[in-house]
């Protein structure tokens, strides 16, 4: 049987300074709800992905109006920005001249030969990538004939047909998508694809839904597949702000330990022993190490009794015990403080612990 790709053997692809692939980091992607014309507005909206930790954007680009604003948001941001567009090789063309880091194009929709070694020309000038998206949703009406319905062979074959257009004009900057809001159909499309190519792949469940359903859809679908060492990046699709998508795509990697430099809250699930107000300070804790950039483990634990002992892989941690915190660390009490002030002492611990880490 043939063997599963790892995410870190799959082909290097460059965008702008970020490698896709070839290793087993796996980047944070996210799309922006804004007009791609409204230069203002998707720019305020990229730059607040980028604080919440996006690595790379995607825009829409449907029409000349946003491929003529490309370079503008360019100049205006600091992640690579990748152009979706469907069809028109002459909005690919514009977008790749205003500077787009990658673009989204299924080159079999594009239509004659020449429109096709147009943008696969233009993209080698520049040398960005083409990122073909395979979505159930949307095959080719003759792979749909051929296997009745969206099946995970019928989604290899479109991503292998579109492939096989890029590789025949020498191109090889490629990377895949294969969504499906179907999670058991997404998982085996990862699963084939990673099989039948070693091109980068970009993973999501497409239409997951609201906030809570679908990161719970996007965390089951996802966790399956990067668990098996698929994927080299992410994006959640929510129908939310795409900030909440970046918080779950952090979290999600978190859990496989597939995010580098970010913090991990431990927190006790409560129980009738617990002496603080937990929750609240949990989630106040949870807030604040989203700006942090090293890989620390925080735990707070509603009591003493088997508090500190019931987080032994926690960096730093408090633990209620009646009108006081017990601060801790790899679950030895390093000092008790006034409950009043034990969550800004448990900050200023993160604070020195991730200090310390930037200057190592
Ligand atoms: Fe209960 Fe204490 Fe454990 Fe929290 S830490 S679950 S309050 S025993």
């Amino acid at each position: 049987m043939t063997q599963i790709t790892h995410r870190k053997n799959t082909r290097p692809v460059q965008v702008g300074p970020l490698t896709i692939g070839g290793s087993d980091e796996v980047i944070i992607q996210s799309m922006t709800m804004s007009k791609t014309h409204d230069v203002d507005a998707v720019t305020a909206e990229i730059l607040r992905l980028e604080e919440a930790g996006c690595q790379i954007v995607r825009v829409a680009c449907p029409d000349m109006r946003a491929a003529e604003a490309i370079p503008e948001i360019k100049k205006r941001i600091n992640i690579p920005l990748v152009v979706d567009i469907h069809f028109d090789y002459k909005l690919a063309l514009k977008a790749i001249e205003g500077g787009a880091d990658k673009i989204r194009i299924n080159p079999g929709n594009i239509g004659r030969r020449e429109k096709v070694e147009a943008v696969v020309k233009a993209a080698k000038e520049k040398k960005i990538p083409i990122r073909i998206g395979v979505n159930a949703g949307s095959l080719e009406k003759k792979i749909l004939e051929k296997y009745g319905y969206p099946t995970a062979d019928g989604m290899v074959e479109s991503a292998l047909h579109h492939i096989k257009i890029l590789e025949d004009l020498d191109f090889h900057d490629i990377i895949v998508s294969m969504k499906a809001s179907d999670v058991s159909l997404a998982v085996e499309a990862y699963e084939k694809a990673a099989k039948a190519f070693d091109y980068p792949l970009h993973l999501g469940i497409t239409e997951s839904g609201t906030l809570f359903a679908g990161t719970v859809k996007s965390a089951a679908g996802l966790g399956v597949i990067l668990n098996k060492g698929i994927g080299n990046t992410v994006r959640i699709s929510l129908s939310a702000d795409p900030v909440e998508e970046v918080k779950v795509a952090k979290e999600l990697l978190k859990t496989f330990g597939l995010a580098a430099n970010a913090a991990t809250l431990i927190s006790c699930p409560t129980c009738g022993r617990i002496e603080i107000d937990l929750i609240s300070i949990a989630n106040e804790v949870e807030e604040y190490i989203q700006q942090v950039n090293a890989p620390i483990k925080v735990s707070v634990l509603g009591c003493a009794v088997n508090g500190p002992g019931e987080a032994k892989e926690a960096d730093i941690g408090i633990a209620g015990a009646r009108g006081e915190g017990l601060l801790f660390r790899h679950g030895e009490i390093i000092r008790k403080v006034p409950e009043e002030i034990m969550v800004d002492e448990l900050k200023k611990e993160i604070d020195k612990l991730a200090e310390a880490h930037y200057e190592e």
